[in-house]
């Protein structure tokens, strides 16, 4: 499914995003970024440990601390189609009243204007907080389209995102989102 927005193409994909050929996919990671379950494990073990060892040395380096949640660094790809990884930190969900939409909405504007700032054209996200971090899919969803939809019509460099949920059900909750 396909929406135009601004000049650039807002797709959904049900799919593994492991698999997807874009300039950049986003990883759902952690502030570690030494590694996590869901889709972050993913990325890794396809991905092979380059990845690894450029996070590893992004944390020796710009983040001793860990990277903040709502920020984003940049990757290579590795082994993925995906000429790069995003890595960006998405809000654990604590009822709602902690700041958690203020922050995944970062978290994907984050993502972009790396994107952007790298030049890249297509980036693709995985559905960030709604696994391990709990965020109830509907609420991410609406979150999640409403920033990407006003990232793109403000800015003109992007060509495409894709949004790849990994189930029916989250699929059609982000399509039920991208279409109102
Ligand atoms: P978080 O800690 O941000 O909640 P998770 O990785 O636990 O991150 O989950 C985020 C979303 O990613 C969940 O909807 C999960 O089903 C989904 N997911 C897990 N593996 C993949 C994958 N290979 N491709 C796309 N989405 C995935």
């Amino acid at each position: 499914m396909e929406f135009l927005v601004g000049n650039a193409k807002l797709k959904l994909i049900k799919g593994d995003i492991t698999d997807v050929d874009a300039d950049a996919i986003v990883n759902a990671a952690n502030s570690t970024l030494l590694g996590g379950g869901g889709v972050d494990a993913a990325i890794h073990r396809k991905g092979g440990p380059k990845i690894l060892e450029e996070c590893k040395r992004m944390r020796a380096t710009e983040w001793p601390d860990g990277l903040p949640t709502g920020c984003a660094v940049i990757t290579s790809g590795g082994n993925l189609k995906a000429r790069h990884v995003i890595h960006t930190v998405g809000p654990i969900w604590h009822g709602g009243f902690h700041e958690e939409a203020k922050l995944l909405k970062q978290a994907y504007r984050s993502s972009l204007k790396l994107a952007v700032a790298n030049g890249l054209k297509t980036v693709a996200f995985p559905s960030i907080s709604t696994g391990a971090y709990g965020y109830p899919v509907e609420e991410a969803s609406r979150t999640a389209v409403d920033a990407v939809k006003d990232f793109l019509e403000k800015e003109d460099n992007l060509q495409k995102v894709i949004f790849v949920l990994f189930s029916e059900r989250d699929f059609e909750v982000y399509l039920k989102a991208a279409k109102t």
